[in-house]
């Protein structure tokens, strides 16, 4: 069985049009593997290195692994791409001058992967066994067994945790302005967040909205100053700080929110048509938190100097382990670093294996 599992064009994701999965037209000849995908009855699908997610650590994991000859196999996700498919304009990823926009760049990063022939498998890994080599990984009901594993799950939205956010998730509630911004046109809205993800998505609004309400908890902004400056002076944004939102208002859609006060006493209700909560996200270890170490935070831990986990062969990379930086381009070297250990490493044991002695055990 291999079709199934091959890259299909994806026609949406949110309302955004997308052809992110969609193979390149243009691909160069590729090496492929000529070993097949197996499918479940033919037993488990074996790899010299799965990744464990399609961002960008894992896709720049997955180049560097191909272009070693691995023939990696990239877990990617049911929805692929990790956080910069709903990230607007991006500006700091080198080689863009002019800036890409996130979706597009997945894209790119994408096709440059499948070009030196990693396979791209879009589901989501439900449960894994890193007790022995070759370690075992399950998705889709297809069982997969590698040498080495490079997990790269990125992290996911946080939400405000209100009933009436989720009552009216997808009417008018919303994580993602890249998705969903059209849909409010000449609206007013609301985002929630003082980091760069809500500065960065009030901006990006503006494009849609009559006027975007900028509510943060706090009296001072976490996000960059650059981006600070350009909502703080924008027309169209009007900042609220020292408001937390207590609840947002509406029967079938968003009609208002209210606001509490941090600062003095009392309550106020902004009436408008959209809330985009841009708080933050949480690492996506729920499958590897059994056996890969996690620190203080919840992210996984790598060992500082290289990119291996606390299970020999296990390599961490991107937003999954970094809550300091958590930017494409640190993600992606992340992904280069992880690849370039894995292959180490897979050497270093091949060299171990042809060294050993034939009949006898070897002592440990
Ligand atoms: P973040 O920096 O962690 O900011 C989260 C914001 O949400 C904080 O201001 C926090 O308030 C607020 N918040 C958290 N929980 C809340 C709650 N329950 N209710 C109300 N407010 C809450 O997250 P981020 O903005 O997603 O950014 C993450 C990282 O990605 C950062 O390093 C950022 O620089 C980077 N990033 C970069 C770009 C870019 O360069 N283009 C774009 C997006 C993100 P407090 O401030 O009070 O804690």
């Amino acid at each position: 069985m291999t079709d199934d599992l091959s890259a299909k064009p994806k026609g949406s994701l949110a309302g955004l049009k997308l052809n992110f999965l969609a193979p390149a037209p243009d691909a160069p000849t590729a090496p492929v593997p000529e070993t097949p995908i197996a499918s479940g009855s033919d037993g488990p699908v074996r790899a010299r290195v799965v990744i464990v997610g399609s961002g960008p650590a894992g896709l720049t994991a997955a180049i560097y692994a191909a272009r070693a000859n691995l023939e990696p196999i990239v877990i990617g996700g049911v929805v692929g791409g990790g956080q910069l498919m709903i990230t607007s304009e991006v500006e700091n990823y080198p080689g863009f001058p002019d800036g890409i926009q996130g979706p597009e760049l997945m894209d790119l990063m994408r096709k440059q992967a499948e070009r030196f022939g990693s396979r791209i498998i879009d589901a989501d890994v439900d449960h894994v066994d890193l007790g022995g080599r070759p370690f075992g990984l399950w998705a889709a009901g297809i069982e997969y067994r590698a040498d080495a594993v490079i997990v790269a799950t990125g992290a996911e939205a946080l939400w405000l945790g209100l009933d009436s956010e989720t009552r009216l998730r997808g009417k008018g509630v919303s994580a993602c302005a890249t998705c969903d911004g059209f849909f409010f046109r000449d609206k007013e809205i609301a985002v929630v967040g003082g980091g760069d993800s809500a500065l960065e998505e009030a901006l990006y609004l503006t494009h849609f909205a009559s006027k975007v309400h900028l509510v943060h908890r706090r009296d001072a902004f976490r996000g960059s100053k650059i981006m600070q400056a350009r909502a703080g002076s924008h027309p169209k944004i009007e900042l609220h700080l020292n408001r937390t939102v207590e609840e947002i208002l509406g029967d079938q859609h968003v009609e208002a929110i209210r606001l509490g006060k941090t600062d003095e006493a009392g309550e106020e209700t902004l009436p408008l048509q959209g809330v985009f909560v841009a708080i933050g996200h949480r690492p996506n270890v729920a499958v590897f938190r059994d056996w890969l170490a996690t620190d203080e935070k919840g992210y996984l831990s790598a060992d500082g100097a290289t990119t291996a986990s606390n299970i020999e062969g296990v390599f961490v990379a991107g937003d999954v382990d970094d809550h300091r930086y958590r930017q494409a381009v640190t993600a992606a070297g992340e992904g280069c670093r992880a690849a370039i250990d894995a292959e180490r490493w897979l050497e270093a044991q091949a060299s171990l294996d042809h060294h050993a002695p034939a009949t006898t055990e070897m002592a440990r």
